[in-house]
């Protein structure tokens, strides 16, 4: 397994002192468990830090060792380093909602003042900052996995903690070691982190079989949703619905994998009512179609085989906009 890092970013880490740490707006399975893992690796090395989110741990992740790492108020101190984990743009931190500008391309350094950036990230970038340390793998199955090198990199033990973490990070983001992503790499730093301590089947139980009876209750009523044309399955998700189950999108999350499960399927299409006239629109290729290239389209971004975006527009006209272009891809 090639363990190689980013030298530079070993150095910021080695010479600096106060770290911010920061991910992806929802965060998952991937973007906690890395940036609790993190933390607490440089906690190890005695360096202050803090983990900044503009959404809280979803319910189904609280179960992860020190999730109360996680913060969603904005820090009064400053910074020497922020780190970005498993996302590589401001868009996606979502933090300027929260009021907390950060020094980034264009924006002011108003409320946060750090001395450098650095980004940890598997999803591919087209034009990084070059003023940022970056350290992007694509070809890595999660964050987690760049987290676990670095840690090994910079010689810090990975106790039972951090590896129940790293685990959850990588077996959330491999969809439980079953997607396109999965390696020989990912499941070898997957034992290598049972043999520090993480227990998969009490991972997998908290992850896969803790949802809340509400959350099956919206999954009855999205199933009747699921339509299929040709080689595309999709399903629908309203706020009616939402409010009709007393449930939220976090109960909505791999809800994708429905109409993805049906045979013969290349893309799999998820429309989540966010506001009226307004919708979140998850895709995953099960294979041949760049669905990142489709979600870019419409600004939004991710991976080959599993990228989102937002698009405005009724119900019908996002269907037809996103579909047309899926059927234009696979064609
Ligand atoms: P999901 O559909 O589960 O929200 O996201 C699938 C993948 O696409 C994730 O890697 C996520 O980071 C990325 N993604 C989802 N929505 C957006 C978006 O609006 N913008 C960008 N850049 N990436 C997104
Ligand atoms: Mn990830």
């Amino acid at each position: 397994m090639t363990m190689k890092t980013s030298n530079k970013l070993r150095e910021l880490i080695k010479e600096n002192k106060k770290f911010l740490i920061v991910s992806h707006i929802n965060p998952e399975g991937d973007a906690i468990g890395s940036c609790i893992a993190l933390a607490l690796g440089l906690k190890k090395m005695r360096k202050s830090v803090y983990i900044l989110s503009k959404d809280p741990v979803p319910d189904i992740l609280k179960f992860l060792p020190h999730s109360d790492l996680i913060n969603t108020k904005k820090p009064s101190i400053n910074f020497d380093v922020l780190i970005m984990v498993d996302c590589n743009t401001i868009e996606r931190t979502g933090l300027s909602a929260l009021g907390a500008r950060l020094p980034f391309v264009g924006q002011g350094t108003k409320n946060i003042k750090v001395k450098a950036t650095a980004i940890i990230d598997h999803h591919p970038t087209i034009s990084p900052d070059k003023r940022h340390i970056i350290w992007v793998d694509s070809k890595a199955s999660a964050a987690g996995e760049l987290i676990y090198k670095l840690l090994k990199a910079l010689r810090i033990p990975i106790d039972k903690k951090i590896a129940t973490n790293l685990y959850t990070a990588i077996l959330t983001d491999t969809g439980g070691f079953r997607y396109s992503n999965t390696s020989i790499e990912s499941v070898r730093i997957a034992s290598d982190l049972i043999e520090a301590g993480a227990e998969p089947w009490k991972i997998a139980k908290e992850v896969y079989e803790s949802i809340s009876l509400n959350c099956l209750r919206l999954l009855s009523q999205m199933l009747p949703t699921l339509e299929k044309r040709g080689k595309i399955a999709w399903v629908t998700v309203t706020l009616l619905m939402f409010k009709k189950t007393n449930t939220c999108a976090q109960d909505s999350e791999n809800f994708v994998d429905y109409p993805r499960k049906v045979k013969g399927i290349e893309v799999a299409v998820f429309f989540r009512e966010k506001a009226k006239n307004r919708y979140k629109v998850s895709l995953r290729s099960k294979g041949k179609v760049n669905v990142a290239d489709i979600a870019k389209t419409f600004g939004g971004g991710g991976h080959i085989s599993a990228a989102g975006c937002v698009v405005n527009g009724s119900l019908t006209e996002v269907k037809k906009k996103v579909l047309k272009a899926v059927r234009n891809a696979i064609k």
